[in-house]
């Protein structure tokens, strides 16, 4: 019983953050929050970086760096799709967890999408949007929108400034 309740009350903490996060920082907090809490495992001092990509691929991490490169065309695509900040944050939360798990050290794609579920479930429950997005994939959103045939906007690579500044501030 004890520990149901606590699971209902991280789950219930979990979908409020994630409603409310303002930006990558504050979503990339969750994606940390929610991997110490599952697994236990933590890294820091990842860097954000946004660029336009094909648009069938979400984001990418390359092994040995501290990096990881979100498609900013296709985020753009699910923003224009969607008003919704939750539908929206539960989008990039999933592609940035997806990375920072290969980043943990997991090069496997079928193990990484099933520790994506698994989080997910575990953090923000069975119904929840985020948890529907990493069953099905990102890409279930965009059904219905001919990316194949959209041209991508080609723009300069950024980076996002303070990505882990909110770290700082906890520790302070
Ligand atoms: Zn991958």
């Amino acid at each position: 019983m004890k520990s149901s309740k606590k699971d209902s009350l991280k789950v219930k903490e979990y979908r409020s953050r994630l409603e409310n996060a303002e930006g990558y920082g504050e979503v990339w907090e969750i994606v940390k929050a929610t991997v110490k809490s599952s697994l236990n495992e933590r890294r820091v001092g990842m860097m954000l970086f946004l660029d336009d990509l094909p648009l069938r691929l979400g984001a990418y991490h390359s092994l040995g760096t501290n990096n990881i490169v979100l498609n900013r065309a296709l985020v753009n695509i699910v923003e224009a799709a969607s008003k919704s900040k939750r539908l929206i944050n539960s989008f990039v939360y999933v592609l940035l967890l997806h990375e920072y798990l290969h980043a943990l050290g997991r090069p496997k794609e079928s193990q990484v999408r099933a520790l994506v579920y698994k989080i997910s479930r575990e953090s923000f429950g069975t119904d929840h949007i985020t948890t529907q997005l990493a069953e099905l994939g990102p890409w279930s959103i965009l059904k219905g929108i001919p990316l194949d045939t959209m041209d991508v906007p080609k723009r300069v690579i950024e980076s996002v400034k303070d990505f882990e500044k909110v770290d700082k501030k906890y520790i302070i």
